[in-house]
């Protein structure tokens, strides 16, 4: 029997050493040293660094990286454990060296980069020696490439990009940025001349390709290549937001429940409330389905690929989304007014819960993915009436019976009685 929920034992460990980790340490940084894992000033450096040979020392390092891919193999469904926990923490999957955009680029660069580029960047990137972003979107066309316009030209030994970027995260304080152009992904170097980073929005950046000439050994993977690229990159991130959804849902779940035990209304403590103990009965059991979704997709790539596991990680995506309006809307609720305020974080919570459903694509477009799959598995029924019409899968039952019911009077009669019945049911 096959079908196991079980953690091992020796994985269990480590979670429970990164529980604790995580409560001790990286969290304090967190409070004390707010955005400390993207500073560049080498006493906070410093400290950043100790956390993460810690973490090396486990080997826990770039969990998301499969062996021949230079990570430490785990795979996909020990990753979604414990992203189950990193989630908690803003700064965790920098410590754990597991931090989108990075993590996508990376993957990127591991299968589709040649020796030297791994050299070049795959490897900065995985000491945090360079950071990296991705810029897909634009200003006009969203996230359809069908719409896309960025495009690089050969010119000689060098490619020379134009085009414009919307929402390229991080941008302005990467060392390298992942373009994805009409006829290729190249990687350019932000200092380029010609890359003009907009000021606004101020993190998610507006930005101009004018003229970037980079060499010709800076196109990542085949000429052409960039969806297929992009498809791998992106499929791996939006599983891996979604695991991380789980860790922030709990949270929330926790809050939640301490509230509902902890405040009195009424007479009572308001979890003995009706519709309090709704909320809570209501978020356990999406919570669950999420993370049994989740944990289910991450044991498919394991055990086939992230194309194969494509219909659960748009499945993961949207669901993701909505399980954390629902459960962090519940949670500030029940906080009362404490909850609208920052000094909690519900309602940072609460306000990413839209964030959710746009980035790594909008929801419809994730649905339409899982709807159109799902139909392909499907025939539409031959006649006028649907493969689950009753009277029809009567009649055929009873022709498997005929010889019975023609030799047994009492049986038949028996036969024509429920049918009879069954019929006035209508
Ligand atoms: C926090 C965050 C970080 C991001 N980081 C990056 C990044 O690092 N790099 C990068 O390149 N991009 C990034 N993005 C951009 C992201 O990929 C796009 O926002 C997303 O793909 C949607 O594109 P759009 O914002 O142009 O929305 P649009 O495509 O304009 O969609 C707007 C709305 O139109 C409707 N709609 C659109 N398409 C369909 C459809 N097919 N069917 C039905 N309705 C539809 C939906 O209601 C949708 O919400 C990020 C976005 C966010 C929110």
């Amino acid at each position: 029997m096959a079908w196991d929920f079980s953690t091992e034992p020796e994985f269990q460990k480590k979670l429970d050493w990164v529980d604790d980790f995580c409560r001790e340490e990286v969290e304090p940084l967190e409070y004390v040293f707010p955005y400390a894992v993207r500073s560049k000033d080498p006493k906070i450096r410093g400290l950043v660094k100790s956390l993460q040979d810690e973490v090396k020392a486990q080997g826990l390092w770039a969990l998301f990286l499969d062996e021949e891919l230079g990570g430490p193999g785990y795979g996909q469904l020990k990753l979604g454990l414990l992203n189950e926990i990193l989630g908690r923490y803003p700064s965790a999957p920098q410590i754990f060296g597991t931090a989108a955009p990075d993590t996508g680029n990376m993957e990127m660069l591991a299968a589709y980069g040649t020796e030297e580029q791994k050299e070049r960047w795959l490897k900065p990137l995985l000491n945090q020696e360079i950071f990296s972003a991705y810029s897909m979107t634009e200003p006009q066309g969203g996230s359809d490439p069908n719409l896309f316009r960025t495009h690089a030209v050969r010119d000689g030994d060098e490619w020379v990009i134009n085009g414009e970027k919307w929402f390229t995260s991080a941008g302005r304080v990467a060392d390298i940025l992942f373009v994805m152009c009409t006829n290729g992904m190249f990687v350019v170097p932000r200092e380029t001349p010609g890359v003009e980073i907009m000021d606004f929005p101020a993190m998610h950046n507006h930005v101009r390709y004018n003229d970037v000439r980079v060499p010709h050994d800076h196109l990542l993977g085949p000429e052409d290549g960039a969806k297929v690229l992009a498809q791998r990159r992106l499929g791996g991130g939006r599983i891996h937001h979604a695991m991380r959804t789980v860790a922030q849902v709990k949270r929330a779940f926790d809050m939640m429940c301490e509230r509902a035990l902890s405040r009195e209304s009424h007479g009572k403590v308001i979890g003995e409330h009706q519709m309090v103990q709704q909320a809570v009965a209501d978020s356990y059991a999406e919570i669950n389905m999420l993370r049994l979704l989740v944990l289910w997709t991450a044991w498919t790539i394991d055990n086939s690929s992230t194309q194969e596991a494509r219909t659960q990680i748009a499945a993961c995506k949207y669901t993701c989304a909505k399980v954390l309006r629902e459960v962090t809307y519940r949670a500030l609720h029940i906080m009362g007014s404490l909850g609208t305020t920052n000094l909690t974080p519900l309602q940072a919570m609460w306000a990413s819960a839209p964030t959710m459903a746009i980035a790594d694509g909008v929801d419809e477009v994730h649905k339409v993915t899982v709807a159109r799959n799902v139909l392909k598995d499907y025939r539409p029924h031959p006649g006028l009436w649907p493969t689950e019409y009753l009277p029809a899968k009567r009649q055929e039952a009873r022709k498997k019976y005929a010889t019975l019911l023609a030799g047994d009077p009492d049986l038949a009669a028996w036969a024509d009685h429920a049918e009879r019945s069954m019929a006035r049911g209508h």
